[in-house]
């Protein structure tokens, strides 16, 4: 068994799409970044990459590649899933928490957790997503940008 961490933090704008977990949210502002900026799916690929003893997202996906413009990060997913079953290790679960101030997120819960298990191959009930404000504390709290974080466990297969 090999367990894996993953956080991530995006700055909140206007005139940006919000992208959680591939799902496009309803919202005055969006993340930026290099890519669509998808703060869950970020935390999700450094969690497996650090499970798989990979190194983290910016190493694979560097954020001063011209080919990562606007990708989008179920693509970063994809991949990363790709690289673990190459070297024989299935996910047992993954767990993770968004730290949002707002929008609320459980309506989205349901359809980010199938689109992530769908991309990976596989079964929903092995992804677990949280969603949590900070209670309007800090930079969260202000609305200037969302956090995610995640936990992930691997196992080896033959
Ligand atoms: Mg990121």
């Amino acid at each position: 068994m090999r367990v894996g961490l993953g956080y991530d933090v995006h700055r909140l704008v206007v005139g940006r799409k919000l992208v959680l977990g591939g799902e496009t949210i309803p919202f005055e502002k969006g993340l930026l970044g290099h890519s669509d900026a998808d703060v869950l799916t970020h935390a999700v690929c450094d969690a497996l990459l650090g499970a798989a003893g990979l190194g983290d997202i910016g190493q694979h996906f560097p954020d001063t590649d011209p080919a990562y413009k606007d990708i989008c990060s179920l693509e970063l997913l994809d991949r990363t899933g790709r690289m673990l079953g190459q070297r024989n290790l299935a996910i047992v679960n993954l767990d993770v928490t968004v730290f949002a101030q707002a929008p609320k997120l459980a309506p989205f819960r349901g359809a980010i957790c199938r689109r992530l298990a769908g991309v990976l191959g596989v079964a929903a009930d092995r992804i677990n997503i949280k969603a949590t404000t900070t209670e309007g504390l800090g930079m969260i709290g202000a609305g200037d940008g969302i956090a995610a974080m995640c936990v992930t466990l691997l196992r080896e297969v033959a």
